[in-house]
């Protein structure tokens, strides 16, 4: 295997490693609080240059992620670049493994946007340092809807007075893995949804599951709704989304959901109360980590249903010093990353 170290200043390791159709960049952020812990992400790019610029800032999410959700890892992601057609998928995952192995522990890595348990049960015959095989925990969606869900009461309690979900009205984007089994946890306390996806199927089959409304995925701003919950794509909340809400509260799943940082600013302008995607959507990650820890499940469900107090003490902090919720998030993470380092 040809592996190429690169140096980027602010994190920790970087390599781009080859073998066949096997061309990856791992990108090791910080191990400042543990081993390094993010999955391997498998796409199409145009160039690795552009594999390179996700690695770091996906291996950069993970640090602050796993900090906010006060887990002792640190960041790291794998980009793997999806040839024009790919012949061998196993062998791209042995080859994986392979690298992941020779990293010695400094990070474990799990599945991700591209990837499966499946694949990852292909990483672990060469690797221990792999979670979200088939014969763990499996699809961690149902708990990180979990902590949506637990992220949506605390943001209630703080915007509308209470925690309270019943009759709280919710406009859902995404009806995937992540959306719908949210969608189930909130009609199961009686709040009111209006969902979208760009399957039209799949939104009347959650809509009617939950015995809510799909709408049409252009319409899902403008509905009239307490709260926001954006469970598909990154990037929804920007200059031209962010003016049609009629929300109180923006809380979901989504990874990476303002465009630019200061959506967080016009959310803020416009009374938004936005609940920072990376303390939302912690519980897999928070679950994954119990597994490959050897923690009970009971160890998880706590530490998902403990994204409540976090939300809590990142809107306090943000309201008391009159700075931005995803600011707030920042500044906590930095906080734990900079008492763990010194
Ligand atoms: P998924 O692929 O199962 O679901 C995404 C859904 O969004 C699909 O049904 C898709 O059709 C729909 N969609 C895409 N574009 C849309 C649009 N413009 N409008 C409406 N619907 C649209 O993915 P998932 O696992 O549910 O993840 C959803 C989001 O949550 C992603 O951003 C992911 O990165 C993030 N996330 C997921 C997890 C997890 O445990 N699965 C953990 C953390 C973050």
């Amino acid at each position: 295997m040809d592996v190429r170290e690169v140096r980027v200043d602010g994190w920790e390791r970087v390599l781009v490693a080859r073998e066949g159709e096997y061309h990856c960049v791992v990108a090791i952020h910080s191990t400042a609080l543990g081993m390094a812990l993010g999955g391997t992400r498998l796409w199409r790019y145009d160039s690795e240059a552009d594999a390179l610029g996700d690695a770091l800032r996906l291996s950069r999410g993970m640090t602050y992620k796993n900090a906010m959700a006060g887990l002792d890892a640190g960041g790291g992601k794998s980009v793997l670049l999806m040839p024009e057609r790919l012949a061998d998928r196993e062998a791209l995952f042995l080859a994986h493994g392979r690298c992941v192995e020779a990293l010695g522990g400094v990070y474990t890595t799990a599945e991700d946007v591209g990837t499966s348990p499946a694949d990852m049960d292909v990483v672990a015959r060469e690797t221990r340092y792999v979670a979200g095989t088939s014969d763990g925990t499996g699809d961690p969606s149902p708990r990180t809807a979990r902590g949506v869900f637990r992220a949506i009461q605390a943001a209630a309690a703080h915007r509308l007075g209470s925690a309270e979900l019943r009759g709280v009205r919710v406009a859902l984007q995404g009806c995937g893995n992540v959306g719908a089994a949210l969608a189930a946890q909130l009609a199961e306390v009686g709040a009111a949804l209006v969902v979208s996806d760009v399957d039209a199927a799949r939104a009347d089959r959650v809509a009617g599951e939950v015995g809510g409304r799909a709408v049409a995925p252009e319409d899902i701003y403008d509905v009239e709704a307490d709260v926001c919950a954006p469970c598909a794509l990154g990037g929804i909340l920007n200059a031209e989304t962010i003016p049609r809400l009629r929300c109180a509260i923006v809380s979901g799943g989504a990874n990476n959901q303002l465009r630019e940082p200061a959506d967080g600013a016009r959310l803020a302008e416009r009374g938004i109360v936005y609940v920072p995607d990376y303390v939302a959507n912690a519980g897999g990650v928070i679950t994954g980590f119990g597994e490959l820890n050897g923690h009970p499940p009971a160890w998880g469900i706590a530490r998902v249903d403990g994204i409540y107090d976090t939300v809590l003490e990142v809107l306090r902090l943000a309201d008391e010093g009159g700075i931005l919720p995803h600011e707030a998030a920042d500044r906590i993470a930095e906080a734990r990353i900079a008492a763990a380092a010194s």
